[in-house]
């Protein structure tokens, strides 16, 4: 029997990218994180991470491991997703420069790789509405641009130039920056909350 106060279970795709971190800093949150790979992974976990990495690599082995119609239809049913960078670009409704079709759950647009060669990578402290606490140091590493969101989505914090760099629609959660290589457990803890209301939620709806 699992217990209403047991730590949520969280998978963390683990096909390419930095999937072993995302685990890393649930795991030091206190959640338990399952990397998973296969279909049959998705079965017992209360919420996804689809880490940075390499979005055209990822969409194509989200195809290559029957992935995609399943995780797909877990995020349209309420289970939380949330994706990082590489991650956010499968989760938006529109992504730019994808050769085949990704998850397109949430009503954001991202651009790809929009902030230029030389800025490639930069850092900054953000701030996040939904973190208590000081601002986010955040980490931004060939990252897309969010250039829209819809009016279900809640901004959670945005760049200088205006763009968003964290959002949430009900349980989807989307950063272009990436919390897991910091040692600020702040967003992890925020989706771990998302994924325990999802659980009771389910529990509930079972009895
Ligand atoms: N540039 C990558 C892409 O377009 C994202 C980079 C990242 O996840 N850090 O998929």
């Amino acid at each position: 029997m699992t217990l209403r106060n047991d730590p949520p279970a969280i998978g963390v795709l683990a096909l390419q990218g930095d999937f072993a971190e995302h685990a890393a800093m649930l795991r030091a949150a206190g959640a338990r994180a399952a990397e998973g790979r296969l279909p049959s992974d998705l079965a017992a976990i209360d919420a996804l991470i689809i880490p940075g990495g390499e979005s055209t690599t990822i969409t194509r082995l989200l195809d290559l491991y029957d992935l995609r119609e399943p995780i797909r239809r877990l995020g349209a049913e309420g289970m939380p997703i949330w994706g990082t960078c590489a991650g956010a670009i499968i989760l938006a409704r529109e992504a730019t420069d994808l050769d085949r079709p990704h998850l397109a759950l949430m009503d954001i647009a991202a651009r790809r790789n929009a902030f230029g060669r030389q800025v490639d990578s930069f850092e900054l402290d953000l701030d996040v509405t939904a973190l208590a606490g000081p601002p986010f140091h955040a980490i931004f590493i060939r990252a897309p641009r969010i250039e829209r969101a819809g009016a279900t989505v809640d901004v959670l914090a945005s760049l200088p130039d205006g763009s968003v760099a964290a959002a949430r629609e009900g349980r989807l959660l989307a950063t272009t920056f990436h919390p897991e290589l910091t040692s600020d457990t702040r967003f992890h803890e925020l989706f771990m909350s998302m994924a325990r209301a999802y659980r009771s939620a389910a529990r509930a709806a079972s009895k």
